[in-house]
This record gives C-alpha cells, structure tokens and sequence, in this order.
C-alpha cells in the first residue's frame, strides 16, 4: 500500500480552494502548504527548531546542489537527508532541471539528458531522467521531482519541444523510480500557451502519479499570465493529488493560488529577502534597514508572535543588519519564515470555516504589492548579479552557491 494520500477536508464554496493534507512517511502536510527551501540542505540562518516552531511541515532541499556538494552518495552513507539535517519531518527534493537548465552557456541537451558544468569548479557532469531519479533516491526525501525542461516564457516553438521532451522524460523518471516510500511528482510544463499546458498536464494524468507541480512559471511572465495559467491547469489534475506551484511565491501569490486550487507552494523569498533587509508584514514588505526604524522600541510588526518580534526591538535587529551581526540574519530569517507560514496557516483555517474569500479580500486590500515593473527590476538586478557567478570558478568561493538559488 502506498503511504502517500491527499484527503480533502474542505472545498471553498466560492473560489477553487481547498484544505486537506497529505500523508507522507514522515508525517502528514497540511494543505495549502508553504515549504521553506534549504538550499544545501540547511534553510539558510535557520535550525530545524526554528523551523518546527514557525509551523514548517514541509522543507525543500535542491538536488543540483547537494549532488555537486558533498555528494547524494555521501548523503546516504550518512544516512539520508532526514538524518543528515536532522529534519525529522516531510522534505521534497527538486529535480536539479530548474537550475541545470539556468545555467546558460554552461549546458548543452539532448534527447537523453544535460550536460553541464559546474557553477562551483567548472567540473562536467550530466543529469538523465534515470540518473536524477537515482540522485533524488539516494537523498531520500519523501516527495521527489521528474526532470523537466524549463523553458524561456516567451518562445512557443521552445515550450513546445521542452514540453514533449519533457513528458518523456516523465515516463522515463517513471520507469527508473525503485523506492515505494518516495511521492514522484510529474511537472507540467508548456509555458504560457493554453493548449500545450493543458496537453501537458493531460498527458501527465493518463501517468497516474501522486501528485503533479504546474512548473516554469513565475520566470518572467505577468501575474495576469500565470493566473491563467493556473485557472486552465488545475481543474485537469485530479482532485485526490496535490497540486504543487514550483518556486512561487509572494505572501499574495499564496492567496491568488490557493484561489486557483493550488496545495503546495516553495519560494527562496522570504529567506533571501530577510538577508537583505526586506521584512514581510500585513501592510507589505518593509525595508528594515531604512533610517526610520533605527528607533523603533516596538517589535518589527506589532501582534506578531514569531520569536524575534516577541524579543527583540525592530531597533535592534536593523542594528545587526546594518553591522552585518549573522544573529540579525537569523531574526530577520526567522521573522519572514513565520509571517508565511502563520499567512498559509490563517489561509488553510478560513477555508475549513468558510471565510477564504473573506480573509483574501481583507489580505490583499492592506497588503501593498510590488508592482510588475519593480519586480522585474529586481529580477533583473538578481539575474545581473548571479550571471558572472554562472562562469566556472574555483572552489572555496563561498558566495556561489547561493546565486543559482537566487534565481528562482
Ligand atoms: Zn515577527
């Protein structure tokens, strides 16, 4: 028997979405859940503690990473990645594609497979469908990803071919799977074309996997554009598997999704935000380091029950930040890391008590979003930064290894 089962709870009567969870051997994960991403399998300047005590039931770790550095085998001879960081609760390991296909210049692909060089000492390896399976295997995280090819938005010919190769390579994950205790996701794919995302997850069905991610989007296209998109693919996935947003989003992205039918969501955000300076509260994000918060006795946000803002000054945590202290990075992380967790929390229990559509109009009403252009400037600004980081470097860099993670 599989030990993996969505149950669903509560259907929202006025917009697509629900609360259930989903059983895991280790644990079961509410849903709609937010998953924190551990990058090297550590979510950056947080312990697992500090994890459970945000309310975490799900982290996520990248295989492209961990596989360069110290190795999926070491990992199991380590015991696996639950030991290995000490998470004794569900984690979901990515399939590697997303940043293997970011490397631009540094990979070339074929029908069965990538090659690639490494972002850490130039190194060539190369990833099949089999190999990352065998990977994502060997790291044994209880939900694992197929290797899918993520393509430019903007480009129908190219969606559409990395779309197909992309379904076979689903089969081919499919095949190569040997565990019957780790969830194989499928990823849909197809860009911001209508009919090939809903090939795509049409085939991807007919595969009766445990669950399914829309993948390739929040790479570029607008809001408008990946509502869409998601309006078009969930109501084809089916309605006992999760349905799992890769790499979104923003606290408002968790309502526009969860609107839309979507269960799971993971993003660097908040984490990477809080690094530098960008602190998330019910009136949007706040640049903590700015000169108006360098006497604020109260906490970073007034009512929140996380643990820096029950202890600490908003004063004191951008003191640290300013002076670069790592405690300032752990405060503003854990804060951030909280605020998601606590919104999906709110989310998942106005669904149960009929007050979604409530809470969603009173959430996005106060909260102020960053407008299509400024995101895109910071995305920009994130792509500029991390592209000479993309050229072979030696080892012993230690900024490199967060740039690939930056992007997503
Ligand atoms: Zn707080």
């Amino acid at each position: 028997m599989t030990p993996f089962a969505y149950t669903l709870l509560q259907r929202d009567p006025h917009t697509g979405a629900r609360a259930g969870h989903f059983s895991t051997p280790h644990g079961e994960i509410p849903m709609p859940a937010f998953g924190p991403v551990g990058t090297q399998g550590a979510v950056k300047a947080m312990s697992p503690e500090e994890l459970e005590e945000a309310g975490a039931s799900l982290i996520l770790a990248n295989t492209y990473h961990l596989y360069l550095r110290p190795g999926a085998a070491l990992i199991a001879r380590l015991g696996g990645l639950h030991t290995f960081m000490n998470w004794p609760h569900p984690i979901l390991t990515d399939s590697g594609g997303f940043q293997v296909f970011s490397l631009e210049g540094l990979r070339e692909v074929d029908e069965d497979g990538v090659t690639f060089r490494s972002h850490i000492d130039g190194s060539e390896h190369r990833f099949t469908p089999e190999s990352v399976v065998a990977t994502q295997e060997q790291l044994g995280a209880d939900v694992i990803m197929c290797f899918d090819e993520c393509a430019a938005p903007d480009n129908r010919a190219y969606s559409e071919a990395a779309m197909e190769r992309t379904h076979r390579w689903a089969v081919r994950c499919h095949e190569a799977q040997t565990r019957s205790d780790q969830a194989l996701f499928g990823i849909v794919q197809g860009g911001i074309y209508p009919e090939l995302r809903a090939k795509s997850a049409r085939f991807l069905v007919e595969l009766d996997l445990p669950g399914y991610a829309i993948g390739g989007l929040s790479v570029g296209e607008s809001k408008a554009e990946m509502h869409a998109m998601l309006e078009l693919v969930a109501p084809l996935l089916p309605e006992d598997k999760p349905r799992y947003l890769m790499g979104v989003g923003s606290p408002e992205d968790l309502f526009e999704g969860v609107s839309r039918g979507i269960d799971m969501f993971d993003c660097v955000l908040p984490t990477r935000l809080a690094r530098n300076g960008g602190l998330l509260t019910r009136q949007g994000r706040i640049n903590l380091r700015n000169a108006q918060y360098a006497e604020q006795a109260g906490p970073i946000e007034e009512g929140c029950d996380c643990y820096t803002c029950q202890h600490y000054s908003a004063g004191y945590v951008r003191h640290l930040l300013k002076a670069r202290e790592i405690f300032g990075l752990r405060l503003a992380s854990i804060h951030n890391v909280r605020f998601m967790l606590r919104t999906m929390g709110e989310i998942r229990q106005s669904i149960l008590d009929g007050t979604f559509a409530a809470l969603r109009e009173e959430f996005l009403s106060e909260y102020r979003i960053i407008p299509h252009a400024a995101r895109e400037a910071e995305r920009a600004r994130y792509r500029s930064g991390t592209r000479s980081l993309k050229r072979p470097q030696v080892a012993g860099n230690g900024s490199l290894g967060g740039a690939i993670e930056d992007e997503r």
